[in-house]
């Protein structure tokens, strides 16, 4: 005992036992649960005993143990740990206890000594539902982890990384970082009413970022960083007293935001860390996303003082440009390292959105890019981008609203914003003079309504009879049952006449009905079939990877080097044409910039174009260089992980970011503070898309 008295004895914030003169007034800080940040000032004489301290404490802290009940532990500062004196390690204890000022003391049940106590805990089957519970025998010595997992195999609940326990019709979070902390230690007491949290609780890598002053720039760079799997593994394994303040920094708010405890922090200390650092833009730029990006990695790898990081390991890759001399045909080739990929766009060609109409049924959302003035122009433009065998005079150009034909345009027809909002092509069989078109409208059985635009019918403009369309029809109908799983017998076609009456046309019975030019052909679908319908529509709303590839494809392209080169086999200037390729490996995560702000101080515009990107299988396979490719099976297809968004316009604009969380594989909006799920994957891709962040598939 004796002993034990003077190791404590020895350390800084110890008792020092004196029998000295007058006491003075000194203050101590008190916590519960080791919690050093929840910690309370009180004021005592500093020639108290140990009993009497305790005593004092229970005066001045709301304790609900007797002081018998309990014991005291002290932080040591130097080595950052606690240690526990219960009044049996002290020789003496009518001896007065001498802390210093401002020590930090911890009440500890002494329950905890008894590592075989059992807990009786009151578990909620639902989230903090205190009325529907069950109880949970467990041992004080096991840690807060394993009480989870036993507790969830309990629940349906398996949502949320928190426990919480309820104190006085509160609830206190019991976050990831204490799993490893046994129930005794945390002062879990038996008819403890325990709970997971809701949807909404706190949850790994969710966790809004405060503006700090026009630092939305850096939230979303930073965002888009704490989504990359590879790269926050990696961070969260750095101690973060390592000689490095902007890593520490860094690693600190890596720690926050994933520690699934907090809806939103404030990357203060790294601001502070990064701000002197930050690199300065002209006044008529706003601070840019990407350049922060590529900046603050820079400075994490310049930190890790090593020439290969973790940074280079994972976001460099390079490039090899080739140069073609045309005369000669030698190659002149050179390496370049590049830590992100900057993809042009260009400005002058217009995007139009239509929805196209196969003849056949189908139904597609379709973007065109062109620079058409005219409506006969951008059917050219379609056809070359979409529908290579189709004619012109198969597609006719209509305005659709509410699914009803409103107007139809001629080719000479003027494109006007009111045109290009609701514009359709429907395709049409192609018509000879004896032959007309019939439309056919789609009703749902019970509303009545149209439930999607008509398609047009070919038959002969004399005599038309229903034997003349039925095959046309029954195309249809193959179409429409093929994708809703609908049985023929949901899919009936009626001829409408002039007094509106509807008279069902069957393949048996009516091949030699007339349908006469006044009527009208209806298509009746069952209700339930026109939802499955709706659905699949959405699901091909837009045709993925076809503009970002179109970029790729631009940066990739072999093209004429402007003015002369030198090539030094023909010993003299010839034309020359040089193209870029990937060299391997390929990086782990490619950063992609659209650059949508031209670099020109006296523009203020920003290209709105929307650019589709897939969300899956990016493949760059067709990019690598052909004296690196080896084989079929080579991998290049990448995962989209994050997106930075920026709206607005060159000087004043927003960023956020959307990004995919790695523990559960859902997309969240990220908007300063501000986080929400994304609960429909096509909301992703919007033509605000600035930066792109891809990971390998063999990387994630
Ligand atoms: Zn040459």
């Amino acid at each position: 005992m004796i002993n034990e008295f003077s190791r404590m004895n020895n350390s800084p914030l110890s008792t020092i036992p004196t029998l000295s003169s007058t006491p003075k007034m000194i203050s101590l800080k008190i916590c519960k649960n080791r919690d050093r940040n929840n910690s309370k000032y009180i004021y005592m004489r500093d020639n108290l005993t140990y009993d009497q301290l305790k005593q004092e404490i229970c005066k001045q802290v709301e304790v609900t143990l007797l002081p018998t009940e309990f014991c005291l532990s002290i932080f040591n500062v130097e080595n950052n740990s606690w240690q526990r004196f219960d009044g049996t390690n002290l020789s003496d204890k009518s001896i007065p206890l001498r802390f210093r000022s401002h020590s930090i003391l911890n009440i500890e049940k002494l329950e905890h000594m008894n590592e075989r106590c059992e807990l009786c805990l009151i578990l909620c089957r639902q989230p903090k539902c205190i009325s529907d519970t069950i109880h949970l025998t467990i041992q004080s010595s096991v840690t807060l982890g394993q009480l989870k997992e036993r507790a969830r195999k309990m629940v349906t609940n398996q949502e949320t990384h928190n426990l919480y326990v309820q104190k006085k019709y509160e609830w206190l979070i019991f976050g990831k970082t204490l799993d490893g902390q046994s129930l005794a230690e945390l002062d879990f007491v038996t008819n403890s009413v325990i709970s997971f949290g809701t949807k909404d609780d706190p949850f790994p890598g969710v966790c809004g970022l405060t503006n700090l002053g026009n630092t939305c720039f850096m939230n979303s760079a930073l965002q888009c960083l704490s989504n990359v799997p590879s790269l926050t593994q990696k961070i969260l394994s750095f101690d973060e007293t390592m000689n490095a303040p902007v890593i520490s920094a860094y690693v600190n708010l890596i720690r926050t935001i994933w520690s699934g405890e907090y809806t939103n922090t404030k990357p203060s200390s790294l601001l502070i860390n990064i701000r002197e650092d930050l690199p300065h833009f002209t006044k008529y730029r706003q601070h840019d996303a990407q350049e922060f990006m590529n900046y603050f990695l820079h400075l994490i790898h310049q930190e890790l003082t090593n020439e290969r990081t973790v940074i280079t390991r994972l976001f460099h890759g390079q490039v090899q440009s080739s140069v073609r001399c045309l005369h000669c045909d030698s190659l002149e080739i050179n390496e370049e390292t590049i830590s992100f990929l900057p993809l042009s766009m260009s400005n002058d060609v217009n995007q139009y959105d239509i929805i196209y109409l196969g003849k056949y049924g189908e139904q597609r959302s379709i973007s065109i890019c062109s620079n058409a003035t005219t409506v006969g122009a951008l059917i050219e433009s379609f056809i070359r981008q979409y529908y290579p065998k189709l004619l012109p005079t198969q597609i006719k150009p209509v305005k659709i609203v509410d699914n009803y034909v409103m107007d139809e345009y001629f080719s000479c027809t003027h494109i006007n914003d009111r045109i290009k909002s609701c514009l359709a092509f429907i395709e049409v069989p192609e018509k000879t003079n004896d032959k007309k078109h019939l439309q056919v409208e789609f009703i749902e059985k019970t509303t009545r309504k149209c439930f999607r635009p008509p398609l047009f019918l070919m038959g002969p403009s004399y005599n038309c009879r229903y034997a003349h369309i039925v095959e046309q029809i029954n195309q249809i109908q193959a179409y429409f049952c093929s994708i809703t799983n609908a049985p023929t017998s949901a899919f009936k076609l009626y001829r409408v006449d002039s007094d509106l009456q509807y008279l069902h046309l069957s393949s048996e019975r009516n091949l030699n009905e007339l349908l006469y030019y006044s009527d009208k052909l209806v298509v009746e679908i069952d209700s339930q079939y026109v939802d499955v319908y709706k659905n699949h529509v959405n699901i091909e709303y837009k045709p993925r990877d076809a503009s970002l590839n179109t970029l790729l494809e631009d940066f990739f392209r072999e093209e004429s080097l402007n003015g002369d080169y030198y090539c030094s086999k023909c010993q003299g200037l010839t034309r020359a044409k040089q193209k870029a390729d990937f060299t391997l490996p390929l990086p782990p995560v490619l950063i992609i910039q659209l650059k949508r702000f031209p670099f020109d101080v006296h523009s203020s515009s920003k290209i709105d174009t929307f650019i589709d990107f897939p969300l899956k299988d990016l493949n760059l396979g067709k990019y690598i260089a052909e004296n690196y490719r080896n084989g079929e099976n080579m991998l290049a297809s990448y995962d989209l992980v994050a997106v930075s968004n920026h709206t607005g316009t060159l000087t004043y604009g927003h960023y956020t970011t959307y990004a995919k969380n790695y523990q559960n594989q859902k997309w969240y909006s990220f908007n300063d503070d501000l986080t929400r799920e994304i609960n429909d994957e096509r909301d992703i891709v919007t033509k605000n898309a600035y930066i792109l962040v891809y990971v390998h598939q063999t990387v994630s």
